[in-house]
């Protein structure tokens, strides 16, 4: 028996000084790591960027408005591309998936060393204009989650906390993932802002909470308890790709006559792989005549 325990919560605080997001993403994570076949420390690194997204986009935007993020330190793990949407839907990849390094000497995975710092965040924001919205900040240490916090302080004004936590065993298993997105409300008291920063210290971590329970209220209850907030939304959250052999049977018509012609002549076929998914689409030398053939006509119907 499964029971996917995947859901995002948002809520707001009585006092209405804060805005909260939890989310359980265990099974994001460990469908990210069987499509792409990621070793302990890039699963650590994308998951934690996967959580984050998600906590980002849920808190940022609406509806079926999305958003891409870009995330490079010139680690070992390189760079990381996800997109995630206000649909609890999140996709991504990281450049090299077979990254191991070996754990910190608390036994947790070097999620810090993987990423690296010689780099930036990047945001697009998809909300519905003709240009997306981009913001980028340097990284600050390589952990994902001060980076988010750091891109949400200075690109858009708001203070925050973030925290994400992937938890991988020693058989590379993933255990547990999620986190939480605090956000300031305007006007906010500030002897309010000061106490939660220091019960933030002192809290067990996403991990050990979501291990007791599951369920992302349960990491509310932890940081601010039950009867101090009030539950907006549970929305459910997945790894979700919507590529399709349509999609890249468009890419391919995009890649020229002159290619495709070399592909059925020479390769009599071609292996697609979704880079954020790991799908794989075959195209057969009759696919590829097809694709030339609508290509060709299109042109005709053009002139
Ligand atoms: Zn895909």
């Amino acid at each position: 028996m499964t029971t996917n325990q995947d859901q995002l919560v948002k809520a707001l605080t009585n006092d209405q000084n804060f805005r909260v997001l939890a989310v359980n993403a265990t099974d994001v994570v460990k469908t990210a790591q069987s499509s792409h076949n990621l070793q302990s420390t890039s699963t650590a690194a994308l998951g934690r960027a996967l959580v984050a997204s998600l906590l980002l986009a849920n808190s940022a935007l609406k509806g079926k408005e999305g958003l891409t993020v870009r995330l490079n330190g010139q680690g070992p793990v390189g760079g990381m591309l996800i997109d995630a949407d206000a649909d609890g839907h999140v996709k991504g990849y990281a450049q090299h998936p077979d990254v191991d390094l070996p754990r910190t000497a608390a036994g947790e995975i070097d999620v810090a060393s993987g990423v690296g710092q010689d780099g930036f965040l990047e945001v697009l924001k998809n909300q519905g204009g003709t240009e997306p919205y981009a913001s980028s900040v340097p990284l600050v240490s390589g952990k994902i989650g001060d980076d988010f916090a750091y891109y949400l302080a200075k690109s858009e004004q708001i203070p925050s906390a973030l925290g994400v936590s992937v938890e991988v065993n020693q058989s590379d298993e993933v255990e547990v993932a999620g986190g939480y997105l605090i956000q300031t409300m305007p006007g906010a008291d500030e002897d309010a802002i000061s106490q939660l920063e220091e019960r933030l210290k002192t809290l067990p971590g996403i991990a050990t909470t979501l291990k007791e329970d599951p369920h992302p209220d349960h990491l509310i209850d932890v940081l601010f308890g039950t009867d101090n907030v009030k539950i907006l939304q549970h929305l459910p959250v997945s790894f979700y790709c919507d590529c399709s052999k349509e999609k890249f049977a468009g890419r391919l018509a995009g890649i020229g006559r002159k290619d495709l012609q070399q592909l059925i002549d020479e390769d009599h076929g071609a292996e697609v792989v979704c880079n954020f998914c790991g799908s794989k689409y075959d195209f057969s030398e009759d696919d590829l005549v097809n694709i030339l053939n609508k290509q060709t006509k299109d042109d005709e119907n053009h002139e």
